[in-house]
């Protein structure tokens, strides 16, 4: 359990926090490394630098405590270490390895460590990834690293990754959960006549203008700067780089407030392969960013790379329809593309295909091909990110594309048989289907005709619609008014709690009803309300008598200390929590004194195993 480390804000494994030092620090941030390794600097954290050369536990002991009363207890030292490139096995290090104090006592105040693959690490507040520097252009060593180091170390400690930061990397090492970066390959570069820029960098001698508008750029050329002495073009290189590390950062914090920092990287990544290659890397490691990646985001998903094919909303949305959802019991299936305006239904495309089904529509299910969602159930087309994402639309589809959402579609229609699947589609879409007809071998029915929204498409969609009912086969399965909306709410609560959904649908309290138009949708037991459709992220909110129905699940469950709350529930209140739980998810919380429902602000991991920091936001609290 930390002390002095709080994270405030987080966009998957990128966070904004602080560390609770005198003067306070915010992260992510850029240390100066030359300032490390003095105690009178401006920055709170100091380096006690190498064991080599120092004879036994008693002298390092003596010198962290001389540290210590120097810089005070609002000084964060980082405990005496010997640094090695990570490539050395762990066998080869000798004794001493990592710091102890003698007796296992801790040393006061907030401290820092050095962190190493296979090592095991001591509790502090700040872990420095050991040789991080070396990880450069490495990808796949890079992420193996981080995700092992994460593994170990608490959720709320901040991570420092040494001698790796440049204007071109800071976006995608915050991105993948790095806290504490420093300056010292900006300096270096100044050295060397090296100018940064986050689109990469730049030799002094091959500039002709400044691509930058900081203080000492906006006042120079880089002709004037070349005539200089080394150690001036040095010092305003230094200046500029050091700017630039810092505007960089700025436009970071900014993605990660404003819950954009994925599409950011997804472009920043492109200046360096290796960066590219994490972007992917980090997407295929699935786990390590699902955990942190929240339930949604109220701002829209651009997916105008072809890696948006694999984000982790993407790629968990299409997960859940294949593990969570299913389908109403109704024998046709019509397949429609996707619309620019969501949700779809209110689309003009989509509003021509319903009117066109008129009273034949409750005989289908329909579900809408997509990319880069890959199928969209009706019942799911508010969901998130179903009807937050913009795509750009040129007509051509690449190959990974239909791949990927004939891929999804398959798995479906290998889990679920229809007696008859019509497809009101044409182009790449008719391309999927037909490549999982013959995948499948199944037959798919065929009705647009050159344009999907001309009056013979229409009449041939419903026309064949009407063939399909009136044939001897068909057992007219349809869903009413009042079941469909029924069977709507019920897919969402699936796609949200999974299977244990069925508990809200149990009709124990009373009669399931639904109240209210489109998309405003509540759920009532006889009188009693259990769960309200938020239309903005396409998710159920609980009541407390529908988190009393949920509870004997046992998921999404968050229990509490024996107190009362007032409003928000802090991480050291609670006792134990649903690992599955993501950010954002819609959570019960159950103590001794009280039942409330929330919405998680942290994942169920950062809940048990945090000791600041908000963990749910009650709606609801019920004294028992
Ligand atoms: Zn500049």
């Amino acid at each position: 359990m930390t002390q002095y480390f709080e994270i405030e804000q987080r966009d998957g494994a990128a966070r904004i926090g602080r560390l609770l030092l005198s003067p306070e620090l915010r992260t992510p941030c850029i240390l100066s490394t030359e300032e490390l390794g003095k105690l009178e600097s401006p920055c709170p954290i100091v380096d006690a630098g190498s064991f080599w050369g120092v004879k036994s536990d008693a002298e390092l002991k003596a010198r962290v405590k001389q540290i210590r009363e120097k810089a005070g207890n609002g000084t964060l030292i980082i405990l005496p270490h010997q640094a090695y490139p990570p490539a050395i096995p762990a066998e080869s290090l000798g004794k001493v390895e990592k710091f102890t104090a003698p007796n296992g006592e801790k040393a006061e105040g907030p401290t820092g460590s050095l962190l190493r693959v296979g090592g095991k690490p001591e509790k502090t507040d700040l872990y420095v990834m050991e040789g991080a520097g070396t990880l450069e252009n490495n990808a796949r060593r890079f992420i193996e690293t981080l995700i092992e180091l994460k593994s170990h170390i608490l959720p709320d400690t901040a991570l420092y990754a040494p001698n790796l930061a440049l204007p071109e990397n800071i976006a995608m090492l915050v991105y993948l959960g790095i806290d504490i970066l420093d300056d010292t390959r900006a300096e270096i570069a100044a050295y060397s006549d090296i100018y940064m820029t986050a689109a990469g960098s730049f030799y002094l001698d091959s500039l002709t203008e400044f691509p930058c508008r900081c203080r000492v750029c906006a006042e120079s050329t880089p002709a004037e700067l070349r005539k200089l002495p080394k150690l001036e073009r040095a010092k305003f290189l230094s200046a500029h780089n050091r700017d630039a590390l810092e505007a960089e950062l700025s436009l970071v914090r900014e993605r990660i407030r404003a819950g954009t920092l994925r599409e950011y990287v997804e472009g920043q990544c492109r200046v360096r392969p290796w960066l590219t290659a994490l972007l992917r890397l980090g997407d295929f490691e699935y786990s390590y960013l699902e955990e942190r990646v929240p339930a949604f985001r109220q701002n829209q998903l651009l997916a105008d790379t072809s890696e948006a094919l694999s984000r982790i909303e993407v790629a968990r949305f299409a997960r859940r329809i294949q593990e969570r959802y299913t389908p109403p019991e109704l024998e046709i299936l019509v397949l429609f593309p996707c619309a620019a305006k969501k949700p779809y239904s209110i689309s003009q495309s989509h509003q021509k295909f319903i009117l066109s089904l008129g009273k034949y529509r409750k005989f289908v299910h329909e579900v809408i091909l997509t990319s880069p969602l890959g199928i969209v159930p009706r019942e799911l087309e508010l969901t998130y990110p179903a009807s937050h994402y913009d795509t750009a639309v040129t007509g051509h589809w690449d190959e990974e594309e239909k791949a990927w959402v004939s891929g999804c579609l398959e798995a479906y229609l290998s889990k679920y048989r229809y007696k008859a699947v019509v497809a009101h589609v044409e182009g790449a879409y008719r391309e999927i289907c037909e490549r999982v007809a013959s995948n499948l071998n199944i037959e798919i029915i065929y009705t647009g005709t050159g344009s999907l929204v001309s009056m013979e498409a229409l009449s041939n969609l419903k026309n064949t619609v009407e063939s399909i009912c009136a044939s001897e086969s068909f057992s007219e399965k349809s869903l009413n008014a009042e079941e469909e909306k029924k069977n709507f709410l019920r897919a969402i609560a699936e796609y949200q709690f999974g299977e244990d959904a069925a508990l809200l649908f149990s009709e124990k309290v009373g009669k399931l009803g639904v109240k209210g138009r489109f998309p405003k949708y509540q759920l009532f037991a006889g009188k009693k309300q259990l769960a309200t459709l938020v239309p903005q992220y396409g998710m159920l909110a609980l009541s407390l008598e529908g988190a009393e129905l949920m509870l004997k699940s046992g998921k999404y469950l968050v229990a509490i200390d024996d107190f009362l709350p007032r409003g928000s529930i802090l991480a050291p209140g609670v006792t134990q929590a649903d690992p599955g739980i993501r950010p954002n998810d819609e959570v019960i919380v159950l103590g001794k004194n009280a039942l409330c429902v929330g919405r998680a602000m942290m994942n169920g991991e950062e809940m048990v195993k945090s000791s600041r920091g908000v963990a749910v936001d009650v709606r609801h609290i019920k004294k028992i």
